[in-house]
């Protein structure tokens, strides 16, 4: 999948500076492959590839980057942009009920989606109608029924003799009647799109006017979902789309084009036959999802985001000349705080966690304060030149913070194993010294 591909192509590219033209190259030869055997659109991937090109090429690489990481950062962004970037909500009629219609082929999960999305009102405090329009299928009108009582909301029929348009004016008499704030109308599908059912859903649209018209289709069909919803979207002026069976082996291209295609937005993503298995969908989990690098992502962003680039790459100098000293490890150890316990940070990062000595190299919280007692009671000199700690000086040290000698022997261990650590961390992340984008 794309997670493979990537993770393979990435991990060759190394080197400092800038992004060069060959990296994107290649990571984008691998990118386009990936998004095709998705199912994604071709003109999508087209115009995806440059939009991700466009901004990588000549990016910085920040110190403790690698170019694949800045380009992953970059895809992962541009992934979630077009699937919507943001969580799309749900529309709310400014006078009560919304409404809700229901469209869709036939076992796209309709029916299934209508009972789920009754669910998700109930639990947020809502008084949700459901609508029975199905009328051809054999068992719709009950499978409804089904549901609506599993979930514990009304559902509202007229059996199989009358009209669909007909049911809905008096289901929204009825909801009036009864509060409701929400009408959810399932309505019938075909096994493809023909005449007779878009002109039955176009009444029903005429007279119900709802606020949201969501397509329901099925992501396990890739392009051909992306199809369905640009005629029914020519025909209906849908509001939404929900992607079912996500939790199917989908390849994940219908979630990645529809928006880009129809300009619809997918409102939700339903991930089971289970009656709680619907969520509103976001962008950027399933970029995430879909590039099979969560860890790694939240990684960057972590970074990123409590890093200080400057003194990163300052650190780095120091640990490749071996200059890391005391003062550097008391302000790595508050860099590295922020960011949450070292071990489980250098866990999400694929390899790291085979470096050796790392296990015994556990940033307690509860002993920051000790460890910052000890390294205050150093001289400069000592902080700056960890090679001069003799016993009497470690012992001047043990008693000066009010610590015992074991504890200051600890943690001179722990600094050196750290030094240690660090040299083989830099070294990895930049790959051998003076051969910038090795391939
Ligand atoms: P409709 O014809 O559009 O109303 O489709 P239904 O709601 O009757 O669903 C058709 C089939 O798809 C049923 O067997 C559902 O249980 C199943 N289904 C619906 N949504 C999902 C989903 O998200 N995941 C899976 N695995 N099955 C689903
Ligand atoms: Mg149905």
């Amino acid at each position: 999948g794309l997670a493979n591909r990537l993770q393979s192509v990435f991990s060759k590219l190394r080197g400092k500076g800038k992004v060069s033209e060959d990296d994107v190259a290649e990571a984008m030869r691998e990118v386009r492959l990936a998004l095709l055997e998705a199912d994604v659109n071709f003109k999508v991937v087209k115009e995806f590839i440059s939009k991700v090109k466009e901004k990588a090429v000549g990016q910085e690489v920040m110190s403790s980057f690698t170019p694949g990481m800045v380009i992953i950062d970059i895809v992962n962004k541009e992934l979630t942009e077009l699937m919507g970037g943001t969580q799309s909500k749900l529309a709310k009629a400014s006078k009560p009920p919304t409404v809700i219609m229901m469209a869709g082929l036939q076992g796209a999960g309709k029916t299934t989606t209508s009972g789920k999305l009754a669910k998700l009102l109930l639990k947020s405090n809502h008084k949700p109608l459901l609508v029975a329009c199905d009328i051809y299928r054999p068992a719709a009108i009950k499978q409804l029924q089904v549901l609506g009582e599993q979930v514990g909301a009304p559902v509202f029929s007229m059996g199989d003799g009358v009209s669909p348009v007909e049911i809905t004016r008096n289901a929204l008499q009825y909801a009036k009647d009864n509060h409701n704030d929400y009408v959810i109308i399932d309505t019938a599908g075909r096994l493809h799109i023909d005449e007779a059912l878009m002109e039955e859903l176009k009444q029903i649209h005429e007279l119900a006017k709802p606020d949201e018209v969501l397509l329901v289709v099925d992501a396990m069909t890739g392009q051909d979902a992306v199809n369905v919803a640009e005629s029914f979207h020519k025909q209906l002026e849908l509001t939404g789309v929900v992607l079912t069976k996500l939790d199917g082996d989908t390849r994940g291209g219908a979630a990645i084009s529809v928006k880009a295609v129809t300009g619809c937005p997918i409102k939700f993503a339903a991930m089971g036959e289970k009656i709680d298995s619907l969520e509103p969908f976001h962008p950027n989990r399933m970029a995430s999802r879909i590039l099979g690098m969560g860890d790694m992502l939240s990684l960057i962003e972590k970074a990123q985001s409590n890093i200080d680039a400057e003194k990163a790459a300052d650190l780095e100098r120091k640990m490749r000349n071996a200059e890391f000293t005391f003062d550097d490890f008391l302000e790595q150890m508050a860099q590295v705080r922020k960011m949450g316990p070292l071990d489980q940070l250098l866990d999400m990062m694929p390899g790291m966690n085979k470096v050796k000595g790392l296990k015994d190299l556990k940033v307690d919280e509860r002993q920051l304060a000790r460890v910052e007692a000890i390294v205050r009671s150093m001289t400069s000199e000592e902080k700056q030149n960890p090679d001069l700690l003799n016993h009497s000086r470690r012992k001047r040290i043990a008693a000066g913070s009010g610590n015992s000698i074991a504890d200051v022997n600890r943690l001179i261990k722990q600094f050196d194993d750290m030094r240690r650590m660090m040299k083989q961390f830099s070294s990895m992340m930049s790959g051998p010294k003076g051969k910038k984008g090795m391939k």
